[in-house]
């Protein structure tokens, strides 16, 4: 990715949070509404102050990640708090130790965040209530997307209104294999057809292995079962959770010939035996893919796992350091259409409705437009929470 930096230095490096800061911003969930329309502002100015301060204040000591896989209440089933981790093949013994709850994970995942310089996570959960708490603490971190355990939950159209008014800006994980139906189903077809039309990015849950559910079903996970899906939605930007694990050579079938197609290496990464990960990976990059994989952690409620993850992938001996650059990073920029100014090299999304983006950039200076409460830019266009609101 030429001309591509990794935002770690210079005068808008991530302002890390700090360890210290995540307890309080956790806290600010059980505020009142009120309150939390307070808190974007608030860390809109910290964005602004860090992003002019001076670079030698702001020294990081890792590179910058994004974590393509983040889960805000999963898994959609009861799980004692305590409890460890899951892992593949039983017999096996899981490490970690279940969060009690949402907040408790938020904590847990910030300071695993700030730790680890993870600037961006896409992050799903089944209730879009608690997404959006998560979205309110730390503004600007999260790209919240709709979790779909079942065809028509949430309905399609109420979805797209969510898109528009900037509340959502990925789809998925769609777990609809959790329930046996697998990705070519045509209940599904509302949501690829709205993600294509908006550009919204997908994540599906496509591969051989997934939880102890009764609906589950291998089969269903067949990748070249998407291919249905790519022909009938070309401009459908869709990556596959664990880049459809263990179907290798169907996955690197569909990713040949399906260029627009990508893949996370999520939870395979602390899920499975370590050697049977490097096995995959290896593959996959041996195979031309090192371009299209990228870096999720998968976390639910072992945050833990995502330094774990990272570490899997930070070992990895067949990588070169070019190569874990871009699965930890450099992959989801692309794929995700980051931005970097490059008088500010602040990050910005890019709109989620392309008609709107000239408007956007080119009308008058964002701080003189009217704002509504939330802070976002009014006069009817769509609120868009993940552009960077600041003079750049
Ligand atoms: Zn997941």
């Amino acid at each position: 990715m030429g001309g591509l930096p990794d935002v770690q230095s210079g005068p808008c490096a991530y302002p890390r949070v700090g360890l210290g800061a995540s307890r309080s911003q956790a806290v600010a969930l059980q505020q009142e509404a009120a309150v939390r329309t307070v808190i974007p502002a608030f860390m809109s100015i910290v964005v602004i102050a860090v992003c002019h301060a001076p670079a030698a204040l702001l020294a990081q000591e890792h590179p910058p990640i994004i974590d393509m896989h983040l889960h805000a209440d999963l898994p959609p089933y009861d799980v004692p708090p305590g409890t460890p981790a899951l892992c593949r093949p039983e017999p096996c013994q899981g490490t970690g130790r279940a969060t009690a709850d949402h907040i408790e994970t938020l904590e847990k995942t910030l300071e695993a965040m700030d730790r680890y310089n993870i600037v961006k996570a896409f992050l799903s959960g089944v209730d879009p209530a608690i997404v959006q708490r998560w979205v309110a603490a730390v503004p600007n971190r999260f790209m919240a997307a709709p979790f779909i355990l079942q065809p028509g939950r949430p309905d399609p159209e109420m979805l797209r209104r969510e898109y528009v008014a900037g509340r959502f800006s990925g789809m998925g994980e769609i777990a609809i294999q959790l329930n046996g139906v697998p990705p070519n189903d045509p209940a599904l077809e509302p949501y690829f057809a709205l993600a294509e039309e908006l550009g919204v990015p997908v994540l599906i849950h496509t591969e051989g292995i997934g939880p102890y559910l009764p609906g589950f079903r291998s089969a269903a996970g067949n990748p070249v079962l998407l291919e249905d899906v790519l022909v009938r939605h070309p401009k459908l930007r869709l990556f596959v959770e664990n880049a459809g694990y263990p179907y290798r050579g169907e996955m690197i079938a569909m990713m040949y010939q399906y260029p627009q197609l990508h893949a996370d290496v999520s939870t395979i990464s602390w899920v499975i035996p370590r050697t049977a990960f490097y096995d995959y990976l290896e593959a996959l990059v041996r195979a031309g893919l090192g371009k299209r994989l990228m870096f999720g952690s998968d976390q639910m409620r072992w945050p833990e796992k995502i330094g774990e993850g990272i570490e899997a992938i930070e070992q990895a001996p067949f990588l070169t350091e070019e190569q874990k650059r871009d699965i930890l990073y450099r992959n989801a920029v692309r794929f995700l259409r980051l931005e970097q100014d490059p008088s500010s090299a602040c990050f910005r999304w890019q709109p989620l409705l392309p008609a709107h983006h000239e408007e956007l950039t080119h009308a008058q200076p964002l701080s003189d437009r009217p704002r509504d409460r939330g802070g976002s830019v009014a006069r009817g266009l769509p609120r868009v929470p993940h552009l960077v609101l600041q003079p750049l």
